[in-house]
Parts: C-alpha cells; sequence; structure tokens
C-alpha cells in the first residue's frame, strides 16, 4: 500500500504530512469581549499545552479523513454479536440534543429540573412496564455496573433477613463474561455450571448446586448463543425454594420486548442496556446505562437518590436507609435515558414488538441460510443472534479470524468471533432489526463468497483484510514484550502531548 510513486517518490492517497500546521496559525476566533478585562493573577497563568498551530482547513480535513478510517453503522452493516449494534434514528439524537436537556447543569435545584426528572421518572415507568418489574434505577453507567448493583442489592437483602451467609452466585457457561466478574468483584464465589446439549440450562443441572449457601443465579437470557433459556420458571423456582434471588442479565432484552416480560417468569433482578436496546450510539467506551429494575421486595435497596413525587412535584431522594448507596455521580448518564425515553415513545408498543421479532426473524434468515456453508453447532430456532463455528473451514486451516477479516474486504463489519466459549471457533451474528432484507442478502452471499474462496484462494483469507485502512495487525507481536514496550512509548508521548503544563 505504501509504495511511493515510480515517477515523483511520493506516496499515493496518502497526506503529504502527516504532521501538520505551523506557529501562528489559529483555527479559531472569539468575539471581541463585551467586559473590560479583568487583571489576570500571573501565579495562577501557566504554560499553553504543546498543540500544534492549526488553521481551520487542516482540522476540518483532518477529522473528517479520520472519519473516513472508521468503520460505524452509519457505514454499513455491524453484525456484532451481543452488541446489538443497530441503527439508531437520528430523531432520537435531536432530543437529547435540546438545549433544555443537553445543557443542563447537574446542580441545578430540583425546581428548574422538573421536566428532566418528569422524564427520567416515565422512562422509569416504561421500563417497568416492558420488563414486568415493580421498581427501576437508572442510575447504572454501564450493563457491568447494573449487574455489580443487582449483586450489592442480592447481599443487602439476604443480609436484612439475616440467616446463615450465603457465599456462592451460580453462573452458567453460557452468561456474558462480565457476569462472573460482577459476582467476584461482589465477594461471591461464582459457581459454573454447564448448558445442555440443548445450548440452554437445564434445572437438573441448578438443582445439583442449589443450596442454602447460595445467594442466587445470574442467568443471561436469552443467553449468549442466542437461544432462551426455556426452562426459566422451573429453575427460578427450585433457586427461590431454597432461599435464593434470580438475576437476569437483560442486555438482550432486544430479542424479546413487548414479548416476554422477565418479571413474569421468576426474574427479581434485571438490568437492560439502553446503550445497546434503546438506541444510543455505543462502543469505543463512550457514556453507557445500564438501569435495574426489581421486583417490589427488592425496591427498598435500590442506589439513592431515587425520583419520588411529593404533591404536584417530582425531587431526588437520599432518604432510604435501606439503600446500597450511590454508584454514580448525580443522577447516570441522563443523555442516554432522553434517548432511551425519544426512542420509547417514538416507537410506541406495538412497533417495539415488532422490532424484536424483526431482530429474531433476521437472525434465523442468516441462520437457515448458512448453515449449509458453516458449521451450526445448535441447530435450533435462535433468537436475535444466531452462533456459527469454523469447524469445517479448519480442515482447510482457514480460521474464524481469517474469515472475519476477509469480511472487511467486502464491507461489513465482521461478528463477533471466538465468543461464546462454549464454541470452538465461534462466530456470533446478530444482525439486528435494523437491516433490510436486501442488505441481509448481500452479508449473505459475501459469507459464501468466502467460503469459497478457503477452497479456491485461502491466502486472500491469511492475508486479509486488503482494503481497509489498516492491514492485518500483528497479534502476536502485539502480546509479546516489544509490543508492550512500543505501548508503553506511545502512551508517554500521548501523556506528554496532552499534560497541560
Ligand atoms: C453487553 C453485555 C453486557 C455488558 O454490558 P456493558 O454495558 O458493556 O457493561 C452484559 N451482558 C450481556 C449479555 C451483554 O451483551
Amino acid at each position: 500500500m505504501k509504495t511511493p510513486s515510480a515517477a515523483t517518490g511520493l506516496i499515493l492517497n496518502e497526506p503529504l504530512l502527516w504532521e501538520k500546521g505551523k506557529k501562528g496559525r489559529s483555527a479559531f476566533s472569539l468575539p471581541s469581549g463585551d467586559v473590560p478585562r479583568a487583571p489576570l493573577d500571573e501565579a495562577h497563568v501557566g504554560e499553553a499545552p504543546d498543540f500544534p498551530d492549526l488553521s481551520e482547513v487542516d482540522v476540518v480535513r483532518h477529522y473528517t479523513r479520520l472519519s473516513t478510517w472508521n468503520f460505524g453503522v452509519d457505514t454499513g452493516m455491524y453484525p456484532l454479536g451481543s452488541c446489538t449494534m443497530k441503527y439508531n434514528p437520528k430523531i432520537n439524537e435531536k432530543a437529547a440534543a435540546l438545549p433544555g436537556f443537553a445543557a443542563a447543569h447537574p446542580l441545578l435545584p430540583e425546581d428548574l429540573i422538573q421536566g428532566g426528572l418528569e422524564l427520567m421518572s416515565e422512562l422509569e415507568g416504561h421500563l417497568a412496564e416492558l420488563t414486568g418489574m415493580d421498581a427501576v434505577s437508572l442510575q447504572p453507567a454501564a450493563g457491568a455496573q447494573g449487574e455489580l448493583a443487582g449483586m450489592l442489592l442480592i447481599h443487602a437483602y439476604h443480609e436484612s433477613r439475616g440467616g446463615a451467609p450465603r457465599a456462592k452466585i451460580i453462573v452458567p457457561d453460557t452468561a456474558h463474561g462480565t457476569n462472573p466478574a460482577s459476582v467476584a468483584l461482589c465477594g461471591y464465589r461464582p459457581v459454573p455450571v454447564q448448558s445442555s446439549e440443548r445450548g440452554i440450562l437445564s434445572a437438573e443441572t441448578v438443582a445439583a448446586v442449589m443450596d442454602e449457601e447460595t445467594a442466587g443465579i445470574m442467568i443471561t437470557n436469552p443467553n449468549t448463543l442466542g437461544l432462551f433459556e426455556e426452562d426459566i420458571r422451573a429453575i427460578a423456582e427450585l433457586v427461590h425454594d431454597k432461599g435464593g434471588l434470580v438475576y437476569g442479565d437483560g442486555a438482550n432484552m432486544n430479542a424479546v420486548m413487548g414479548i416476554v416480560r422477565m418479571g413474569d417468569i421468576g426474574i427479581d433482578i434485571l438490568h437492560l442496556n439502553l446503550h445497546k436496546t434503546f438506541s444510543t450510539p455505543h462502543g469505543g467506551g463512550g457514556p453507557g446505562s445500564g438501569p435495574i429494575c426489581v421486583k417490589r421486595r427488592l425496591e427498598p435497596f435500590l442506589p439513592v437518590p431515587r425520583i419520588v413525587r411529593q404533591e404536584d412535584r417530582l425531587a431526588l431522594s437520599d432518604d432510604f436507609p435501606d439503600s446500597i448507596g450511590r454508584l454514580h455521580a448525580f443522577y447516570g448518564n441522563f443523555g442516554i435515558m432522553v434517548r432511551a425515553y425519544s426512542y420509547i415513545l417514538s416507537m410506541g408498543p406495538e412497533n417495539l414488538k415488532r422490532a424484536s421479532q424483526l431482530a429474531v426473524l433476521n437472525a434465523n434468515y442468516i441462520k437457515e441460510k448458512l448453515k449449509d456453508v458453516l458449521h451450526l453447532p445448535y441447530d435450533r430456532p435462535c433468537m436475535h443472534e444466531c452462533v456459527f463455528s469454523d469447524k469445517r473451514q479448519m480442515e482447510m486451516k482457514i480460521s474464524t479470524l481469517d474469515m472475519a477479516k476477509r469480511l472487511m474486504d467486502y464491507g461489513f463489519h465482521p461478528p463477533t468471533i471466538y465468543f461464546p466459549l462454549v464454541v470452538n471457533g465461534a462466530m456470533m451474528i446478530e444482525p439486528t432489526e435494523t437491516e433490510s432484507v436486501e442488505n441481509l442478502d448481500q452479508f449473505i452471499d459475501a459469507v459464501r463468497a468466502i467460503v469459497r474462496e478457503a477452497e479456491t484462494e485461502p491466502e486472500l483469507l491469511r492475508k486479509a483484510p486488503a482494503k481497509p485502512k489498516m492491514r492485518r495487525l500483528d497479534e502476536t507481536a502485539a502480546f509479546s514484550r516489544k509490543g508492550r514496550k512500543d505501548r508503553k512509548e506511545r502512551q508517554k508521548k500521548f501523556n506528554r502531548i496532552t499534560r497541560l503544563r
């Protein structure tokens, strides 16, 4: 790619200089002040940061060019399993950007944020209705933090009831990786249990390990194989009979909105991922929101502050003596709540249900259209995602990684790979409801073409991707001693550039 032109020695398609800028250039102009200059206390004036001096056009070109190197759902299909990378309607962005919401200062007195509180309170109500639960806290900043909150609630609940201590939480092998981590972070011991040959958890397996030292079970439903835990009611009953609680990981809610109410099938605590199911662009570690929804008996332990109605106004109250306390500054990530609220209202109950139905239909469509060329470890109807493996291609020494990289050359974001761990060489595809049948067909054609290439031109796959800005990264080097050293050097340089001296 970086071959210079023979005639000129210049590298084609590359900006001639990476380091741009020249002392004295500027990309901004501030309006002249309409108040007299205040004297500056020299003691408080530092040196300016070491940023390059750039003109406006330099800055615009730099960021616009960078944006074309990235892949997003606004550029193409992003079937990253377990992440629900669906298209998020721009109307929800517009709502979140309304100045009354976006510019509200978190320290405004309650009288001036009645609208914001009303929105949050109504959103809590909608989420409770959708999940069949009684009370909601919008505070957790991500799914994983919702899980931790849930574990803390389980702990607080058992403490409040006295009795012998319970130290264990059952976690099936098809749970999301954050589940055992949250269990351990809270000080519980995760007890792993295996799913059956049907890819789901059986009541017998749970019965064998559930005892009075176990605080509860944490179950992802639909699970990470994209399968619905059909025995959930029987499992919940077993756990309840022994005094335990049932935590539901509801990050996969996109499969069951308006179809299954988790509160009706035995779940006591559930988190949702607003940034997956309810319209917030995500990825790259941006802000998230993982509300927890609980049954009435767990409500006293929810994080504070909580939104309470006082006659004709709403207020934030810390007056919940049994609460597990605060999990986030202020009230959580408000902008994401606005998007979820706007999404729920603009869709309405019928369309939320239809979105889930289409998400499930799309995943099953892909599953059926690809199962003759890719190994399908669990051949049964799936929910919002389907999981293949590289078993057949490995006979030709072509791996899931090779196929995923090659998909980039066809203009698709790769699916989630090597997860869930219960499937060797897993390829987890979640198309979501926002892809049309034409897009799905293009994706299916691309995968089928890649499978053919694996037989006829395997080098194309081993060297893929050939088209995107970055070629295949050297994964071995990335984990080597030198890779670590290089990363440290880069970090140092970054710290130097960004430090305000
Ligand atoms: C994404 C996901 C999580 C974690 O959510 P974060 O917001 O990334 O912390 C947990 N469980 C499941 C099933 C998920 O898909």
